[in-house]
């Protein structure tokens, strides 16, 4: 969750009338460094279709197998690596954009959540499908808000109930497929985005 981001990259993308474009690529989940799963990288995407259909088509954004091409770069973090994720933005000669660390390990997190996500393996891809999409939110240039309805909720504002902010998204759940279904966005998160790509 730490921000430590302070360029939105929307303001060097490429704009045109017909909005932004972006490209992205998620890391396949191959190093036995991380505690990612193979389908970890279906959840990434989710996020970032997420954003997309939120943005009143005006983002688009694009999958992309080569990690320099990307503007977005979703890495899986290592075990020893902070909690929940982090995104640092770069700048190269031919492009801004953004490193993203997402940490697929809920060991982090406490034994409850490590022991509610053992036993429930939905609630443990809620965590790394809300964890994705809140650092592609930074990546995207959005900031962090004290409203716990909001994807860019920062939980050391006011100590929030960690486990009810990840068990509410995890209730509208029957199945995994239904991640797709629920982008776990508020419409405050949708406005932010909508603003910024103005
Ligand atoms: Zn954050």
């Amino acid at each position: 969750m730490p921000m430590k981001l302070g360029l939105t990259i929307l303001l060097l993308s490429t704009c045109s009338a017909y909005g932004t474009d972006l490209r992205y690529w998620i890391e396949p989940c191959t190093r036995v460094e991380t505690t990612c799963q193979k389908s970890d990288v279906q959840l990434a995407e989710w996020a970032m279709l997420a954003w997309q259909a939120s943005s009143d088509g005006k983002l688009h954004l694009a999958k992309t197998e080569r990690l320099t091409q990307a503007n977005i770069r979703i890495h899986w973090a290592d075990s020893e690596q902070g909690q929940y994720g982090e995104t640092r933005a770069f700048v190269t000669d031919s492009m801004r954009g953004a490193e993203v660390y997402v940490r697929p390990d809920l060991r982090a997190m406490g034994p409850d959540i490590l022991a509610a996500g053992l036993q429930d393996p939905l609630f443990r891809d809620t965590i790394v499908y809300l964890t994705c999409l809140h650092e592609a939110g930074h990546a995207l240039g959005l900031s962090h808000t004290a409203d716990f309805a909001d994807i860019m909720y920062f939980f050391g504002y006011d100590k929030g109930d960690v486990r009810e902010y990840f068990g509410r998204y995890r209730r509208k759940l029957r199945d995994r497929a239904d991640i797709m279904k629920n982008s776990g966005m508020s419409i405050q998160d949708r406005a932010r985005l909508i603003q910024l790509l103005k």
